[in-house]
């Protein structure tokens, strides 16, 4: 069993990108933030727990988010992980699922994008989608806790070897390609 991870800012594509990569490569699909959003709207004791965090731009506590994922995961299947580990902690809680479960980290990629980029998509997505949490207030909030939480994963992947770089600059389908040669990579030197 093996887990792909997509990491990057609010606003570098990844949840785009992770749809059009499951459907290339039959993975499971698993995304926080969609599962938080679902119960939230379904009024859950989790959801009602969690509902001013997540609206706030801020991360849900590690023990909470970890269950959540733990829950999902299945030893006989591949999957792409989308927002999820967001700090060190999930990552050393995931690492310890996996070992757990028989499972290992295929890959992590990493979606880079300027600043400037990731603030003009957001103020689009909040116009067409209307999520609770892309509201200018927010935002700066939920680039924060990037830096402060989530960012420091790149060095904890590169140390473990599992680190890819990717920009997420251009149109939907170049990202696209250049994640796809990535994987295709991976995906031939796992089996040789
Ligand atoms: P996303 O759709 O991935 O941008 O996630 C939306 C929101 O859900 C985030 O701003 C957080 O409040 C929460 N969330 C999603 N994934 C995680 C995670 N791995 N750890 C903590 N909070 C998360």
């Amino acid at each position: 069993m093996r887990v792909f991870l997509l990491i990057g800012p609010p606003g570098a594509g990844k949840g785009t990108q992770a749809r059009k990569l499951v459907e290339k490569y039959g993975w499971s699909y698993i995304a926080t933030g969609d599962l938080l959003r679902e119960e939230i709207r379904r009024g859950t004791p989790l959801g009602q727990q969690i509902q001013k965090i997540v609206e706030g731009g801020r991360l849900v506590p590690d023990e909470i988010i970890v269950q959540v994922v733990a829950s999902y995961l299945d030893a006989g299947r591949d999957y792409l992980l989308d927002g999820f580990p967001r700090t060190v902690g999930q990552a050393e809680a995931l690492k310890e699922l996996l070992r757990q479960i028989g499972g290992e980290i295929g890959g992590a990629f990493l979606l880079e994008v300027p600043e400037e980029t990731l603030i003009e998509r957001m103020i689009g997505r909040a116009k067409i989608e209307g999520r609770t949490d892309d509201t200018p207030e927010t935002l700066g909030v939920r680039l924060r806790e990037y830096q402060e939480k989530t960012a420091p994963l790149v060095a904890y992947y590169e140390k473990e070897g599992k680190l890819h770089r990717v920009s997420g600059v251009g149109t939907v389908e170049e990202v696209f390609e250049r994640l796809n040669s990535k994987v295709e990579f991976l995906l031939t030197e796992v089996h040789e």
